[in-house]
């Protein structure tokens, strides 16, 4: 029954007593100067105006421990977070976690968007109900490591009557869980011209777009060219994210659009487009066989590096011009222009360098977990993949460590010098998965390329992918919602209205 305690470890959250908001945290304003900040360049027009934030906390109050950022590694150490040693402050552009494993399901309507949408306020209750935890709609725009100090700034989007506007908060501990950013390889027109599939608003936008190309292709008047070029679908990347996508795409095509787009049906394609082998990572018998699957599934392999990315087209490497209506960039991640502008010791690619205990040295109090973390070159250890695995892992170590720390007193700013941290951080790799349509996916449970042991490919592995992720998923509402989503699907077809 392991999946069983993993499940309701997940799953149960410390709540604790709800008592009323009686603090005001942003008493004072302050003209305080910006330039002792390490921040990234920002596009400030008009003026961000400057507003107090949280101050230091004072004896008598709980430590506070800071979050920047709500993905698969902040959410994780949130929850194991203990509430009754720390107030819990999290900073992020987005109130919810997204259950990225999941989230290409969604772009041809497979699950529906908020099943994988998880709000942090559920995730760790407190910080919707203890006065001195809070979630901040904003993102995080420089460190002070030496005051101890958070910048932040707003998230205003869709509200034209508000300008942003910056705060600083003061933590006791600080955990930067920023994630990683696309990598486009400086390639040009990719950010101008691509759907990156990593927040939900990126699947609403390819369902957007994929089924407003549908439907124009249908409308008399446009060229037997055009429609192909509408209907064209092209994926640039051959990692798991990629080829799930296609695999997807490609179901959506042969069971519900051939139905109910009879009209366009012959004009639908999905090329995938790879420099190198499709999902390098996994074993070579399930790379033949996601390849075997694939193609049959209609979707055109194509070995190629993109040059150059234009409004309808792209250009390879060797000249050849791909025509498309939806193009996915999927190629990989690597930190953030904010993360590489930090003035902190920094890891092999640019990630923020952590030692044993997910600690960043030569600074006091800072902590760094997932994709924009990895071990510094003096560790020895090798830098860990970017994967939800690898998040969570961190998360949930380094909510034990800072309960620990917290325990034995040390949870105040300065004061966990002499505190023993215990056992360093050890990440054992429990394999891969990746579905590839049609009720096949493959599932690597080696520990490595080299290492011996089980994989297996085909509807089972299907089966194993679809059981083990709905486990995951972390409320029991989107685990709900998920199973529900995955039986409208199986007896209906998926959903093509355009809402
Ligand atoms: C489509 C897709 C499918 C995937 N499938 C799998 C899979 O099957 N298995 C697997 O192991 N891994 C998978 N991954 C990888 C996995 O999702 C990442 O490794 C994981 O999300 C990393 O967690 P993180 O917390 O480090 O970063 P993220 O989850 O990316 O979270 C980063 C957070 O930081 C916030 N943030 C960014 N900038 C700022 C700022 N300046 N201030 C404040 N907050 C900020 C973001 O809004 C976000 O909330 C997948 C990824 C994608 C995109």
């Amino acid at each position: 029954m392991a999946w069983f305690r993993t499940l309701t470890q997940f799953s149960v959250t410390k709540s604790s007593s709800i008592r009323p908001r009686n603090t005001n945290p942003f008493p004072l304003p302050t003209l305080a100067s910006l330039a002792q900040f390490s921040s990234a360049p920002t596009h400030e027009t008009p003026p961000v105006t400057q507003y107090a934030g949280l101050e230091p906390t004072k004896p008598g109050e709980k430590p506070r421990v800071v979050v920047l950022g709500s993905g698969w590694a902040g959410c994780r150490l949130m929850k194991g977070l203990d509430t009754s040693a720390y107030d819990v402050v999290c900073v992020s552009p987005r109130n919810h976690m997204v259950f990225t494993p999941l989230l290409a399901s969604t772009c041809v309507g497979t699950l529906e968007f908020r099943s994988v949408a998880e709000p942090i306020g559920r995730i760790q209750p407190a910080i919707s109900r203890e006065p001195g935890s809070y979630f901040f709609l904003s993102k995080c725009t420089g460190i002070d490591a030496d005051n101890h100090l958070v910048q932040c700034e707003s998230v205003t989007d869709g509200a034209d009557s508000l300008d942003p506007w910056k705060f600083k908060i003061s933590y006791d501990k600080l955990v930067i869980a920023l994630g990683a950013e696309a990598s486009t390889f400086g390639i040009h027109g990719v950010k101008e011209h691509a759907i990156f599939l990593r927040e939900v608003y990126h699947a609403q936008e390819i369902r957007r777009k994929l089924l407003l190309n549908l439907m124009l292709s249908d409308v008399p008047g446009v060229s037997e060219e055009e429609k192909s070029r509408l209907l064209h679908c092209v994926v640039v990347g051959g990692g798991p994210t990629g080829v799930e996508f296609s695999g997807e795409l490609s179901d959506f095509i042969m069971r519900d659009v051939r139905q109910r787009y009879a009209h366009v049906k012959n004009y639908v394609h999905v090329t995938l487009i790879e420099a190198n082998e499709i999902l390098s990572s996994f074993d070579d018998r399930l790379r033949r066989y996601a390849t075997k699957q694939l193609t049959k599934s209609g979707v055109r392999l194509v070995r190629g590096i993109v040059k150059d990315v234009k409004a309808h087209k792209l250009i390879l490497n060797d000249g050849t011009e791909v025509p498309y209506g939806l193009l996915v960039w999927s190629t990989g991640v690597g930190p953030s222009p904010f993360v590489k502008s930090l003035d902190l010791p920094k890891a092999p690619g640019g990630r923020i360098g952590v030692d044993e205990w997910l600690c960043v040295p030569s600074v006091e109090d800072i902590f760094s977990i997932g994709d924009c973390s990895g071990f510094l070159e003096s560790t020895g250890k090798p830098t860990l993949p970017a994967l939800a695995q690898v998040a969570e892992r961190q998360g949930k170590y380094l909510a034990n460590l800072l309960n620990r720390i917290g325990k034995a007193g040390g949870g105040r700013a300065n004061s966990a010098k002499d505190i023993d941290f215990g056992e360093p951080f050890v990440y054992k790799h429990l394999g891969s998965m990746a579905t590839i349509g049609r009720y096949k996916a493959l599932v690597d449970l080696r520990q490595s390329k080299e290492a011996k042991g089980l994989s297996l490919a085909g509807f089972p592995s299907w089966f194993i992918w679809r059981s083990a992720y709905l486990t995951r998923v972390i409320s029991w509402r989107n685990r709900f919602y998920v199973a529900i989503n995955w039986a409208t699907t199986f007896v209906f077809g998926r959903d093509i209205s355009r809402i």
